[in-house]
């Protein structure tokens, strides 16, 4: 986690050695300085968010984008106990509220719905995912090639989509978000697109589901993605 209070500040550490407690479990926190990567805090006792996975900067930058107040909020579900951190969490309490989730690593089919069921319990849920290549993983390449806005462009609810076909040998990405009932965006290079899902797609493609690899996409400016997180858009 990037966010703790200290001192009656939330922030991330600043030096070496600082402990706090955290604000969801109460389990004591530490402070983690690496050199190639982004301040945060971890738990001595392992975290209470089984979801939590490590974080850069990235997961910063995003975070960024919102109030402090927004920043890492934790959920509990009443009902079960089940705890969660929430990575960007938007007027809690109003109707827009709305959970953000920054996902930079690949997560099971499972797992994101997992996540989806809870977070959407009163909530409306956001993923953004960040679309790159790795050394195992080429999803950055593919979705870089698969972009293609030069086919007949199709307007649905005041948004323009544009059909294309996944231009990777494997399909499993593009597909396992196709599949989510939250709503999926990705960051490609620092721009945003809005993926339509299932019900979505068919209205842009006349009634008929896209076929498998194919997939709809609208492009989304970033300023625009931030402001309808904060349910201003
Ligand atoms: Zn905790």
């Amino acid at each position: 986690m990037l966010y703790a209070w200290i001192d009656g500040v939330k922030r991330p550490p600043l030096v070496k050695g600082e402990r706090t407690a955290c604000p969801d479990c109460g389990g004591l926190l530490t402070s983690v300085m690496p050199v190639e990567n982004v301040n945060h805090w971890r738990h001595k006792a392992g975290d209470c968010d089984p979801w939590s996975e490590p974080e850069g900067p990235w997961h910063l930058g995003w975070k960024e984008q919102f109030d402090l107040a927004c920043r890492e909020v934790g959920l509990v579900d009443n009902a079960t106990g089940e705890r969660h951190r929430a990575d960007v969490l938007c007027g809690l309490g109003t109707p827009t509220s709305t959970v953000l989730e920054l996902q930079h690593s690949s997560i099971s089919e499972e797992e994101r719905g997992a996540r989806e069921a809870y977070y959407t319990r009163g909530h409306r849920m956001f993923w953004l995912v960040h679309v790159y290549s790795s050394e195992t993983a080429f999803t950055g390449h593919s979705f870089g090639f698969s972009l293609d806005f030069g086919s007949h462009p199709r307007q649905v609810d005041s948004h323009t989509f544009f059909i294309m076909r996944w231009m990777g040998r494997s399909k499993q990405f593009i597909e396992k978000w196709k599949r989510a009932t939250a709503h999926v965006f990705f960051d490609f290079q620092g721009h945003i697109f809005f993926l339509a899902g299932d019900e979505l797609a068919r209205r842009i493609n006349g009634g008929t589901p896209l076929r498998k690899g194919e997939f709809a996409l609208c492009r989304v400016p970033r300023d625009q993605f931030v402001r309808s997180v904060q349910g201003l858009a």
